[in-house]
């Protein structure tokens, strides 16, 4: 509020005392907060491109039959290190986990897959007709390098399909990706590999490793590191000197056992007939560990950008529910970045749907008449209008320019006349016509008028 309007208000009598309000400003500030470092606020402005690829995204899911699940942000922390894998980058450097007062070791969810496994078993989801087709979305925590683009709190959209092997799951599942960037108008490639299962992917480990080391010289530290722990990695690094070796490296595809070969190409047949673009990325491999036979992750197309991340991406996983259970039961999922689908979206200039602009303004001159248009405001909207108001302004100038930025079809004004005889004016803001009207009669004449 301006200075100058607060003193005013105070030579009325209202408010606080001006004494108190002078100590009030001067106090002593012991404390200022400020945001942690690599997070970040999504201030309102902001929130018609969230909401608005999160309405799109369920939208989708709704059609194809998924159901929404949610878990907690934070969970055991073993969850997470027995199901992503001790040597990735995510538990070994990114994990929020602390322990809680009563010991016990938690973690903030760094990604939402383990955490639905962990309910579907835990509630006997198996029991159920398969496979179980579940989307959730949500806040997720790793404490990655600040940078642009990259938050420690960050948010995702994912569909898990879990209890069936059949590769139309992995097409259903691309698919829909594939879709949900066609509603937000973004292009996108997507690019596909096959890691195999357990099985061929232990010959293909050997080439692999037996290839790297011959080169282990010219590898980046952290790939000599990973050649020990998690070779497989290494195909996923974006230093240079490592890329010149990666690609001269054996390809998994070539290394699949016949089951692995068959799922594949049934994958990429689904594929063709549905049209969808994508490419095969022999050296995708994905971060996690609990990825078998097919991954894939979708590209902006674009190249005005530096498009260094991926908008989504996710894969099969049909050995996770194994480390948890006696019960071998496959499973397929995608998980798509909402902050940077919302960059995307802002660095293509496309637009997204507007609200829709308010029918009614309402416009009060005196304490009288503000009492009153806070009645009629409450009845308009439960009527189901779309009414807007500031009844924090005073001046009916300053209220009609307001209701003209919204685009107000109709202002509703009371004056100090109109609150006593209990009638209203009803301003058309596009002719500037105006007419007196009965307080009383006023949802039936915006309804008339707005029909
Ligand atoms: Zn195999
Ligand atoms: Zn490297």
């Amino acid at each position: 509020m301006p200075k100058r309007k607060r003193n005013k208000k105070i030579k009325k009598g209202r408010g606080r005392p001006r004494k108190k309000v002078i100590k009030e400003r001067k106090h002593k500030v012991k404390y200022v907060p400020h945001l942690l470092r690599g997070v970040r606020d999504i201030l309102p402005e902001d929130q018609s491109y969230f909401q608005y690829v999160l309405k799109q995204a369920e939208i989708l899911a709704e059609s194809y039959n998924f159901q929404r699940i949610d878990t907690p942000i934070i969970e055991e922390r073993e969850l997470f290190e027995k199901g992503i894998g001790q040597s990735t980058d995510i538990v070994e450097k990114q994990m929020f986990t602390f322990t809680d007062k009563g010991k016990t070791k938690v973690c903030l969810r760094p990604e939402g897959t383990a955490p639905i496994v962990r309910a579907y078993l835990e509630h006997g989801m198996f029991n159920l007709s398969q496979p179980i087709k579940v989307y959730y979305s949500g806040p997720m925590f790793r404490r990655e390098r600040p940078q642009s683009g990259r938050y420690r709190q960050f948010y995702q959209f994912g569909l898990e399909v879990i209890g069936s092997d059949k590769p139309v799951i992995d097409a259903e599942i691309i698919s829909f990706a594939y879709s949900l960037f066609d509603a937000l108008k973004i292009d996108v490639l997507i690019k596909v590999n096959s890691i195999g299962c357990s099985e061929c992917r232990k010959a293909y480990r050997r080439k692999l490793v037996s290839y790297l080391r011959s080169k282990r010289n010219k590898l980046c530290k952290d790939c000599q590191r990973r050649l020990k722990t998690n070779p497989l990695r290494i195909l996923d690094c974006k230093n240079p000197d490592c890329q010149r070796i990666i690609k001269k490296a054996p390809q998994v595809v070539d290394w699949l056992c016949e089951n692995c070969r068959q799922h594949f190409v049934r994958v990429l047949e689904y594929l063709d007939e549905l049209k969808i673009p994508y490419s095969l990325d022999p050296y995708l491999v994905r971060g996690l560990d609990y990825y078998t036979r097919t991954v894939f992750e979708v590209w902006p197309t674009r190249k005005s950008l530096e498009t260094n991340f991926a908008l989504g991406g996710g894969g099969r996983y049909d050995n996770l529910i194994k480390m948890f259970s006696n019960r071998d039961i496959p499973a397929c999922g995608v998980a798509f970045g909402i902050d940077r689908i919302v960059e995307e979206l802002k660095a293509e200039k496309i637009k997204i749907p507007k609200k829709k602009a308010p029918q009614i303004f309402i416009a009060q001159i005196g304490e009288f008449a503000r009492q009153k248009a806070l009645r009629i405001f409450e009845t308009l909207r439960r009527e189901k209008f779309r009414v807007v108001e500031n009844f924090s302004k005073d001046s009916l100038r300053t209220q009609l320019e307001l209701a003209d930025k919204l685009k107000a079809k109709y202002t509703l004004i009371i004056g100090q006349d109109e609150a006593h005889n209990e009638t209203i004016i009803v301003r058309d803001m596009t002719s500037g016509s105006q007419e007196t009207i009965d307080q009383e009669k006023i949802v039936k004449e915006m309804r008339k008028r707005l029909r």
